[in-house]
């Protein structure tokens, strides 16, 4: 096939998953939703669930089968050899609802883990499956409005302060005192759910008194519980991700910052739109308020017991326009490029790039007029240069240098 490594648009697939919203998709797509479906995610990549397609000559063909015919040249003969396909998979989400509450594997862990479920014979769609391939699933996420989330635990003196504070759970400070954070987590994690409903229901009662009140905002545990709770399904049985939310730091960040989830980070998304770029792996253990399965032995040997202080990541500014978001992983980086008419914007792509317009639009080489909601893929090798006539912002999602990857050690 001879094929055009160049500049091609992108066509993503949308996710209708039930805890997205109905407008903030559909209005950047430019897609009807008369029935308000939720539109959860939308993906740009090649993971089989959801692959994306490229324009050529006006019609689609799947991006996974323009690599398959050419990796070298479609993803780079570098990324190609030290990932075996196209690392990252870049994502827009809108969180109506709250997220499960999860944890990802390392690497190395994922690998035997995923071996010994192989050997296991559990088949790859069972729902007790916790693996589905040898991948870590470390990620990025840029807010693209307040973006509320859970983010690893709290500090010590923090969780005992939470104890204290809520009268139900004051009974957990001493083992907590004498077993830390592993053993107080894994008590809650075990405990029958008939203890878990007289722990919490009072707690839940009192969240959605206090919020109806109006006497609690966004940082304060109780406004998520009773989040959860008052659209008035009942109490009970109460998900024990409930406890979650009051051991793990609540974040929120702004537009223009980032916050980065390596292995071992328990998270869960709270509320709002945002940018994410993840390797491409589907290996989620999970912790709560989710219907699907709950491995707690898998989960209590993936999730780091210890304090995390968030991080929120500004970008740098490498040249006029773009800034760089820093992710402590070889799988992917992500940029946003900020045009205003004044100038235009460069650049050469050493790997699979993948730019997604989410305000405003631009022309790429003076031919290809890219809309708001509209994205193209720009293949290594290939330059570009962007121009806009008003104020536009571009996510740019691509694989770092070589440099970086040639010197990490393949597990
Ligand atoms: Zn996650």
């Amino acid at each position: 096939m001879s094929f055009d490594y160049s500049v091609h648009k992108l066509t993503g697939t949308v996710q209708h998953y039930s805890w997205g919203g109905t407008s903030f998709l559909p209005s950047l797509l430019t897609i009807e939703n008369p029935n308000h479906t939720p539109f959860a995610e939308y993906w740009l990549g090649v993971h089989p669930s959801g692959p994306s397609s490229i324009e050529v000559n006006k019609q689609p063909i799947l991006l996974s089968e323009v690599i398959t015919s050419d990796p070298k040249a479609a993803l780079s003969e570098p990324v190609f050899t030290h990932f075996g396909g196209l690392p990252y998979l870049f994502k827009v989400l809108d969180v109506k609802d709250m997220l499960s509450i999860q944890v990802h594997p390392t690497k190395e862990y994922a690998k035997v883990a995923f071996e010994k479920e192989e050997a296991a014979g559990i088949p790859l769609n069972a729902p007790n499956r916790n693996y589905k391939d040898k991948n870590h699933k470390p990620e990025i996420m840029l807010a693209m409005s307040e973006f509320w989330l859970l983010h690893g635990f709290k500090s010590e003196a923090k969780i005992i302060e939470t104890l204290e504070n809520t009268v139900e759970f004051q009974v957990l400070a001493p083992l907590f005192r004498a077993e830390g954070l592993q053993g107080l987590y894994q008590f809650l994690m075990e405990m029958d759910q008939a203890q878990v409903d007289s722990l919490l229901s009072p707690v839940v009662k009192r969240a959605l008194r206090h919020k109806q009140d109006g006497k609690i905002d966004k940082t304060c545990p109780e406004w998520w519980v009773a989040k959860l709770y008052e659209n008035g399904a009942g109490i009970t049985p109460v998900d024990r991700g409930v406890f979650s939310i009051y051991l793990f730091n609540i974040v929120c960040i702004m537009p223009g910052q980032g916050i980065f989830q390596d292995a071992g980070v328990p998270h869960a998304y709270l509320e709002g739109q945002n940018v994410e770029l993840m390797a491409n792996s589907d290996n989620v253990l999970r912790g709560g308020l989710t219907p699907k399965h709950i491995d707690v032995p898998e989960l209590i040997k993936n999730i780091k017991f210890e304090h995390i202080e968030p991080v929120i990541i500004e970008g740098t500014k490498p040249c006029m326009g773009e800034s760089v978001y820093p992710a402590p992983t070889t799988d992917f980086g992500i940029a946003t490029i900020m045009l205003d008419g004044s100038y235009a914007f460069e650049h050469e792509a050493q790997s699979l790039d993948m730019f997604l317009v989410v305000e405003g639009g631009c022309v790429v080489n003076n031919q290809l007029t890219i809309k708001t909601g509209e994205a193209f893929a720009v293949f290594p090798g290939a330059s570009i240069t962007l121009n806009s006539s008003g104020k536009t912002l571009i996510y740019r999602a691509f694989v770092p240098s070589t440099v970086a990857y040639s010197q990490h050690e393949e597990n």
